[in-house]
């Protein structure tokens, strides 16, 4: 079987970062997150286990009407009407960001679809509360929606998506009605939620990966995206179900997987991966850390990097 690029193929431009009005007047600083991550990544020398790539346009409204109304697209262009939604100050710059976000994860998605020996990456978050009419949770579009009837539409592709976040990723199912086509670019049964706390959380995971690595056996999955947010983190200012261990876990669990697919159908699985949530009020770069640490593991399993790193995630102050 061919073997796994060392690097993680990093879908990053600055245009996809918002910096008005977020670190002041916002709570989430997710649409700062992609930038604060890149930056992270080059201050603690961790760049060995990054490849970047800036080589995507921008979506335009269009892609957005994909899986959302015409009225809610014009209102978050235009700033009026449904545009406050997803719970962020609404600038310009906003607007600007969300188009490149959604386009990162098309784009590492689509390379990963036809260029499996690279596992590829999109530093974003913010999209999978989204529904048709409106933002919610800090999301405004629904760009793995999006980005999956995109696939589906070129390449006959279906999907599952591994959804880590402490939060339900109630986008895709809430979805389904308003474009059809996404029954068959992410089959039902294939937007993987774990639920419970440490060794059920875990068990959960392992009944998603079962289940979703029995349909890539059958030929009806494509390709999978790993989102591993960081609210899953017990520290986490919204979120709560596991500890550091069990958090990590999940990372070595699903590249373990990964390792195990390919070799069983002979290719190597695409894969993709994404940030989703992470809140700390205390110490952010205990949530960038977080991140962090799950990405070089599935560098070292699967694309056998051996960056070294030895970051160290805080417990939050006063548990
Ligand atoms: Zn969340």
């Amino acid at each position: 079987m061919k073997k796994r690029n060392k690097r993680i193929l990093t879908f990053y431009t600055d245009q996809q970062v918002c910096i008005d009005n977020i670190r002041e007047a916002s709570f989430s600083k997710s649409p700062l997150k992609p930038y604060l991550l890149m930056q992270r990544i080059k201050n603690k020398k961790l760049s060995g286990a990054f490849q970047r790539t800036s080589d995507f346009q921008s979506f335009t409204k269009k892609d957005f009407k994909i899986a959302h109304t015409e009225s809610y697209v014009n209102d978050f262009f235009n700033g009026e009407g449904n545009c406050y939604t997803n719970g962020l100050p609404w600038s310009r710059n906003l607007v600007h960001s969300v188009g490149y976000t959604n386009a990162s994860l098309y784009a590492a998605k689509r390379h990963a679809l036809l260029n499996p020996t690279s596992i590829c990456f999109a530093p974003i978050s913010g999209m999978h509360h989204a529904q048709p009419k409106g933002g919610c949770g800090f999301c405004t579009f629904s760009g793995q929606v999006i980005s999956a009837i995109k696939l589906y539409e070129e390449f006959s592709a279906s999907g599952a998506y591994f959804d880590l976040d402490g939060h339900f990723g109630n986008s895709i199912e809430d979805s389904r009605d308003f474009n059809p086509i996404l029954d068959l670019a992410i089959p039902r049964g294939c937007n993987i939620n774990p639920i419970g706390k440490n060794g059920a959380y875990i068990a959960s995971f392992q009944r998603g990966l079962d289940h979703v690595g029995e349909l890539i056996r059958a030929g009806k999955i494509q390709y999978v995206v790993f989102a591993h947010g960081a609210d899953s983190h017990e520290d986490d200012d919204l979120g709560g179900a596991c500890d550091t261990k069990h958090w990590l876990l999940c990372a070595k669990m699903f590249s373990e997987w990964v390792n195990q697919i390919s070799k069983e159908t002979g290719k190597p699985l695409p894969v993709t991966l994404a940030l989703f949530g992470g809140y700390r009020s205390d110490n952010y770069d205990a949530v960038l850390d977080l991140h962090l640490k799950s990405l070089l593991i599935c560098a070292n399993i699967i694309c056998k990097n051996e960056q070294k790193e030895t970051l160290v995630i805080p417990r939050k102050v006063g548990r």
